[in-house]
């Protein structure tokens, strides 16, 4: 391991991520005086939070009355009561200060014409306990993620946070006391840095890149989840992929779900509304499981468009190029330049793509990371949180809301920050790592650099990138499942026949891309063996074998292992059945209409 420079760094906190989980932690632990350290493989604005278009969700009322009551229903409800209703709770409460907050600090939201935050419907929100529809996503434009992003970015260097951007994250630092640090890899020098720190924040976001059509950027490689899973801690009801009903076809690039929030719709081959069989009162607004599924019965009956009838047209031109170019000006452009399509004129090609991980690294709704044990399904690691789209709450069960991630970025990013208050002191002395603290992840970057097989990363990638998407999508099957499970069983050892063909330390992105490579396969593996195993349909998990929700046997949180030698094992805790304070009172499992 001498082949590598070791440079050694002392925080009280160290964020791994500069999305928008990882800036609002960072911006709370800095304004709480916290030293701390943020590190990020791409610039902080880069990160796939700025793709994020159609708002943030919180019951302001600015158009219309509502309440945080109403709020957390409607989760629980999208959540199919997978959800853990004291951690829903926490959320759909602190939603309207964390967004006073986020107003205050700057982020540049669209505005009523009485200058209040503009608010949009968006899919799953309603009034009165499920009654109709509500405006309840606060957005600007529709470049909602991108204006909150900058703000929080800006605001951590006013606080003098310490940012290592391009630094890639390979490895936590753990000892018998718990999470101790990280190792990261400056990718631009190939120096390596051992973060030390009181409190370690994974901030990594999803894993969409594990399948092959996607909305998320290509760093969204699970990094964080894989992390934890090689530290032996677990992830949490990865079975639950969120796919978007409008990613656009052939592309997948995304068409917000703020434009059906506009008023947009979705027709089929006979140019029919077809949402309003299966959703009566929500329509084209039903929580996104819904729609992607009522899309994929439509195509497989044959009302599907173009020449395959293998997609659907979602139509905004009725809206007008006023409405658009004010409220949706980024979708045009996507629609132009991905689809040829001018939205003021003609109906977008749109097709049901993966979207959002539900799943991730259990957490309290601290942020404070669980590995359950036979006394405790909440015992917690010490030195050790995850939040935002790498961890697993559980606020979005086994469906998240739209404008519920960007909510759940911001509420748990903040509440990572006050636990840290009540639990660290600022500079405390902190004890010597262990001298071969750095190995683990040394002797694994070693490896990989100087892999010498015969497959290529994309090789690899494709496979088990074509493998998801074929056997574990919108509807799977105990026969998809199973088969994909035996592929990937297949496809994951043959990373130890990789051929990496630059040995460099300097911006090696080879290197970089095996490593992420390995990340995207324990996620996938979790996923797929959680999915297999569960015997139900719930939220985003459509098993056709097992049509219909079993709350007598399946409502518990899967948790899953995967081992160096790519094993899954699979275990389960139970659902919090029951809310953080008497204001409400638990909400119990009925069937989803809407
Ligand atoms: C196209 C699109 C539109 C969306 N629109 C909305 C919306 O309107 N409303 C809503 O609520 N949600 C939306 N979502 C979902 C939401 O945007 C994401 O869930 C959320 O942005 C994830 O944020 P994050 O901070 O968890 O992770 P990300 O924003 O993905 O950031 C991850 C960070 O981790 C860093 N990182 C990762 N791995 C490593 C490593 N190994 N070492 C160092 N750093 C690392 C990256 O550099 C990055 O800074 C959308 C998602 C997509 C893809």
């Amino acid at each position: 391991m001498s082949a590598y420079t070791v440079v050694d760094h002392e925080y009280d906190v160290v964020v791994v991520g500069a999305g928008g989980a990882g800036l609002r932690a960072t911006f709370g632990m800095v304004q709480q005086g916290f030293k701390t350290a943020c590190i990020t493989k791409v610039f902080p604005t880069r990160s796939h939070t700025v793709a994020a278009q159609g708002g943030i969700a919180a019951s302001l009322g600015n158009i219309g009355e509502d309440n945080w009551q109403w709020h957390m229903y409607d989760t629980v409800k999208g959540s199919d009561w997978l959800g853990d209703q004291d951690a829903i709770e926490y959320m759909c409460r602190e939603a309207v200060p964390a967004i006073r907050e986020l107003e205050h600090a700057g982020v540049p939201f669209s505005r009523t014409p009485e200058g209040k935050i503009y608010q949009r419907p968006f899919g799953g929100h309603m009034r009165d306990f499920g009654a109709a529809p509500v405006q309840r996503a606060c957005a600007a434009a529709d470049r909602t993620g991108h204006a909150i992003l900058h703000t929080l970015y800006s605001q951590s260097l006013k606080y003098k946070a310490e940012f290592f951007i391009e630094y890639f994250g390979i490895d936590l630092i753990m000892d018998e006391s718990g999470c101790r640090g990280v190792i990261a890899i400056d990718m631009a020098t190939g120096t390596i840095h051992r973060f030390k720190a009181q409190m370690t924040v994974l901030a990594t976001g999803g894993y969409g890149r594990s399948y092959f059509s996607c909305t998320s950027a290509h760093t969204c490689t699970g990094d964080g989840n894989a992390m934890a899973m090689r530290a032996g801690l677990p992830t949490q009801d990865m079975e639950f992929v969120q796919f978007h009903p409008t990613g656009i076809y052939g592309a997948g690039v995304l068409i917000t779900e703020g434009s059906r929030g506009e008023g947009g719709y979705l027709t089929n081959s006979e140019g029919e509304r077809f949402m309003e069989r299966y959703a009566p009162t929500a329509k084209d607004l039903a929580s996104r499981d819904v729609v992607s599924r009522s899309m994929t019965m439509e195509i497989r009956e044959g009302r599907g468009v173009g020449p395959e009838k293998d997609h659907i047209f979602l139509h905004l031109e009725h809206l007008g190029a006023d409405v658009l170019h004010k409220r949706l000006p980024g979708i045009t452009e996507s629609a132009k330049v991905f689809a040829g399509v001018d939205a003021t004129k003609a109906p977008i090609p749109v097709l049901p793509t993966v979207h959002y991980n539900m799943g991730g690294v259990p957490t309290n709704y601290m942020g404070e990371v669980i590995k359950p044990t036979a006394a405790n399904p909440d015992a917690t690691i010490p030195g050790l949180m995850a939040i935002g789209e790498n961890a697993c709450v559980s606020v979005h069960g086994a469906n998240r809301l739209g404008a519920n991630s960007l909510l759940d970025l911001v509420v748990f990013g903040r509440a990572a920050a006050l636990r840290c208050r009540d639990i660290l002191k600022k500079g405390e002395k902190q004890k010597p790592l262990a001298k071969d603290s750095a190995d683990f992840a040394l002797s694994r970057l070693d490896r990989i650099r100087n892999a010498n097989g015969d497959t290529p990363t994309s090789v690899i990638r494709k496979n088990m990138q074509r493998t998801m998407q074929t056997d574990a999508a919108v509807f799977r099957t105990s026969k998809t499942l199973k088969e994909g499970i035996a592929k990937i069983a297949q496809i994951a050892p043959t990373l130890s026949n990789l051929k990496i063909a630059d040995r460099s330390l300097v911006f090696n992105t080879d290197l970089v891309e095996a490593l992420e490579l390995e990340n995207l396969m324990a996620c996938a593996l979790a996923t797929i063996h959680g999915a297999e195993a569960r015997h139900e349909s719930r939220g985003a998990h459509a098993h056709e074998d097992f049509p219909n929700r079993d709350d007598e046997n399946c409502l518990k949180h899967t948790v899953a292992y995967v081992d160096d030698k790519w094993n899954v094992k699979l275990d389960y805790r139970p659902v919090h059945k029951y809310t953080l304070t008497n204001e409400i009172e638990y909400i119990k499992p009925k069937a989803r209409v809407y």
